[in-house]
C-alpha cells in the first residue's frame, strides 16, 4: 500500500461529483482578477451564449508562426504551437524525449487563446514495462484526448496513472479524457475537492468555453481516485510500476488549492509543477506566497542532487535549477515591497500602482506574461501582507 500519511479513496464521492458538475454548468457571476491559467479569469458569458473575451496579442500565441524549439531542456527558445479547431483528436501533439522512456510536452508560454487552444502548460509521461504514468492532463478535454493519442503514438502499454499536480485549468481540464478511457487511477491533492466546489471552477470553465467551445465540449470535473493530504512535505505516496518508483509529495496549497511534486526516482527527474516557472513570471492568485517560499526551499534542499526538474511552464532545467531561486526572489521582493506599503499606510490601489513602476521588479520585467501577471500578483500579496499585519 502507498505510504501516505493520509490517503483517501473517494469512489464514494461520485454523488458529490454529480452535484459539482451541476454547479459547474451554471455561468460565472462575479468578475475576478485575470490569471493566465484562466483559474480566476474574468466573468464571462454563460456557456449558452459565448462572447469571446478581449485578449492582448502580446500574451498569446502568434497565429502566423508555428515554431518548436530544438530541445525542451535548458532551452532559451520558447514554443509557438498553433492548433486548429478542426485538428483531429487522434493527432499526436509535439513531444520531447527528455530521458529514457520519459517524454515531455513543452507547451506555449502564453495566455490561453484560440490559437494555442489551451496548450499553454507542460505535461509528461513515463513508459514502464507495466504501463504508463502521466503527469498532468493539459488544458481541455480535447487536449486530454490528444495527449492520449501522443502516448499511443509511442506505446500500446496501458495508461495506469494520471497524477494531476494541481487543479488549475491548464494542468487539469484534460483529465476527463483519462477518466473516460477507464483503468486510469487519478491522483491529486485533497484540495482539488475544494476547487471543484468553488466558483473559480465555474468561472474558468465559462471563460474557456467562451472562445474554445469545441475543445471544451464534454468537460466534466473529475473527482480523483486518490487524494493526498495531511501535513505538507511530511509523507509521500509511493507508486511502484513496472520496476520503477514514483514518489508523489504534497507540498501545500502554495499556488492553487493544493499542489504536488512528482519524483521519478529511477531517472532523478522531479516534476515540480508551478513551484517555479522558467522564462515566465509566476501567477499568484490562489495559494500562499509564504507557503510557496517554504516549498521552494524544501525542493532545493531535498532534490538539489536531481538530474532534471520539469516545471509546469517553460523548459526543463538541469542543476543548479536557477528557475527556483529566480521565482522565489520575485515572490520575496513582492512580499517585502507590500509589507512596507502596508506599514506605510498605502491603500491597495496606490501600492499596486507603485509596484507596477518600481525598479526593484526590473529583473523580471522582460519575462513572458510580466505585464499580465504583475498587477494581480501585487494585489494578491498586498492582501496577504495586510492580513499578516492585522493577525
Ligand atoms: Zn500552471
Amino acid at each position: 500500500m502507498p505510504s501516505i500519511h493520509r490517503l483517501v479513496l473517494v469512489f464514494a464521492l461520485l454523488a458529490v461529483g454529480v452535484a459539482l458538475w451541476l454547479a459547474a454548468t451554471h455561468p460565472a457571476r462575479e468578475p475576478a482578477p485575470h490569471g493566465p491559467d484562466g483559474s480566476t479569469g474574468p466573468a464571462a458569458a454563460a456557456p449558452e451564449a459565448p462572447a469571446p473575451p478581449e485578449q492582448d496579442p502580446r500574451f498569446g500565441t502568434d497565429p502566423e508562426r508555428h515554431h518548436l524549439p530544438e530541445s525542451a531542456v535548458d532551452s532559451p527558445d520558447i514554443p509557438n504551437i498553433v492548433l486548429k479547431a478542426d485538428d483531429p483528436d487522434d493527432e499526436p501533439l509535439p513531444y520531447y524525449r527528455i530521458a529514457p522512456d520519459t517524454y515531455m510536452l513543452y507547451g506555449n508560454i502564453a495566455e490561453v487563446d484560440r490559437y494555442n487552444r489551451g496548450f499553454n502548460g507542460n505535461a509528461g509521461f513515463v513508459v514502464t514495462p507495466a504501463g504508463v504514468v502521466v503527469i498532468d492532463a493539459l488544458g481541455t478535454p480535447r487536449l486530454g484526448r490528444r495527449l492520449i493519442a501522443t502516448i499511443r503514438h509511442i506505446t500500446d502499454a496501458p495508461i495506469r496513472y494520471l497524477i494531476i499536480t494541481h487543479n488549475h485549468p491548464d494542468h487539469a481540464y484534460g483529465a476527463v479524457a483519462f477518466r473516460r478511457l477507464g483503468g486510469v487511477t487519478i491522483v491529486a491533492h485533497e484540495g482539488t475537492l475544494d476547487y471543484l466546489a468553488s466558483e473559480a471552477l465555474e468561472r474558468s470553465v465559462a471563460y474557456r468555453r467562451s472562445f474554445i467551445p469545441e475543445d471544451m465540449a464534454g468537460f466534466e470535473p473529475v473527482v480523483p481516485d486518490i487524494l493526498l493530504g495531511g501535513p505538507p512535505r511530511q509523507a509521500r505516496l509511493s507508486i511502484r510500476l513496472g520496476g520503477r518508483t514514483f514518489e508523489v509529495w504534497h507540498v501545500d496549497r502554495h499556488h492553487s488549492y493544493g499542489d504536488l511534486v512528482v519524483h521519478q526516482v529511477d531517472q532523478g527527474i522531479v516534476w515540480i509543477s508551478d513551484l517555479a516557472f522558467n522564462r515566465r513570471v509566476t501567477f499568484m492568485g490562489d495559494g500562499s506566497s509564504e507557503a510557496a517560499i517554504a516549498a521552494q526551499d524544501w525542493l532545493l534542499e531535498r532534490f538539489g542532487g536531481a538530474r532534471l526538474m520539469v516545471p509546469g511552464h517553460g523548459s526543463a532545467q538541469t542543476p543548479p535549477f536557477p528557475m527556483v531561486r529566480r521565482t522565489q526572489a520575485y515572490m520575496k521582493a513582492l512580499r517585502t515591497f507590500m509589507a512596507e506599503a502596508v506599514e506605510a499606510g498605502l491603500d491597495l490601489q496606490e501600492a499596486v500602482d507603485r509596484a507596477e513602476r518600481d525598479p526593484r521588479f526590473d529583473p523580471w520585467r522582460g519575462e513572458r506574461l510580466f505585464e499580465l501577471n504583475h498587477r494581480p500578483n501585487a494585489n494578491f500579496v498586498y492582501r496577504e501582507m495586510e492580513q499578516a499585519l492585522f493577525e
